[in-house]
């Protein structure tokens, strides 16, 4: 499988310092930053810095240490914002979009954190 990579995505930009984002925490691999059209009173994105289109594209290429600087981050995230199901966090929604059928507008993968009011069900109908 043949992963290519758009480098002038708008998350590509963001991490080249070429458009500003409102970063919620940096770790050696991972950027998180707050959606510029937040769906929840909660909604971070979580991205690798490096240059992978899905999460298939970063499960088959990214490095051991990439991959676990990504997970890491999102629970860092989670925590930052006292999400974790509990005495008092409240839950949260992570999601990720690949491609045409997970409509994905943005060709870089990010993982949704969602939280701050009860989400729905997870797909309409
Ligand atoms: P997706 O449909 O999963 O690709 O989600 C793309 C997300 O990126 C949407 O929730 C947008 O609101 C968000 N987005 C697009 N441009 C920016 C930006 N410059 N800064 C922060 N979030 C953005």
């Amino acid at each position: 499988m043949a992963y290519e990579y758009d480098n002038q995505n708008i998350f590509a930009k963001i991490l080249r310092g070429e458009i500003p984002n409102d970063t919620v925490l940096e770790t050696d691999h991972t950027l998180a930053f707050n959606d510029i059209a937040p769906q929840a009173p909660v909604h971070v994105l979580v991205i690798p810095r490096g240059p992978y289109v899905t999460w298939d594209h970063f499960a088959a290429k990214a490095s051991d240490a990439e991959i676990i600087d990504y997970a890491r981050a999102i629970r860092k995230v989670i925590d930052k914002f006292d999400l974790s199901p509990g005495e008092h966090g409240q839950g949260y929604r992570l999601l990720v979009n690949g491609g045409e059928a997970g409509i994905q507008e943005v060709p870089h993968l990010h993982t949704h954190v969602l939280s701050g009011r009860i989400l729905g069900r997870m797909l309409p109908g």
